[in-house]
């Protein structure tokens, strides 16, 4: 989808500071960061707009999301210190890009509140 700004990151038409990549997913710095470390995972195929939209067939390529979300965490050295796993659907969550993705927020004691 060439309108979609994650896509095209996927694409290397819109530049990122990348994280980590596999074949499935790519791992890449939130461009305004709510953390010390405020990380993107999305898959690279733009499979689902949000986890509303997720599907029996994209139960493996989920696996691998998460398994790339460890890895990034690993890369930020926030694998021990722990780190929190926010995906937003919809309106009231204030999602703005309507490709699936996860942020990886971390490097500091966050807060319990969620909004
Ligand atoms: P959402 O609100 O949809 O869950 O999150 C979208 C996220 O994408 C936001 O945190 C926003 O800062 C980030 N973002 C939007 N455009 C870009 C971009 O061009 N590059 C990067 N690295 N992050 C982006
Ligand atoms: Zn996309």
């Amino acid at each position: 989808m060439t309108d979609c700004i994650f896509c095209r990151i996927v694409a290397g038409q819109i530049p990122s500071a990348k994280v980590y990549e596999d074949e499935h997913v790519l791992a890449f710095d939130d461009i305004a960061p709510q953390a010390p470390v405020h990380v993107l995972v999305v898959p690279k195929q733009h499979t689902a707009a949000s986890a509303q939209d997720i599907r029996e067939h994209d139960a493996e390529l989920l696996a691998r999301v998460f398994l790339g979300i460890q890895k990034a965490a690993a890369i930020k050295g926030i694998h021990h210190s722990g780190y929190r796993v926010v995906t937003n659907a919809g309106p009231d969550a204030a999602q703005t890009v309507f490709h699936l993705h996860f942020h990886v927020l971390g490097g500091r004691r966050l807060t319990g509140h969620f909004g």
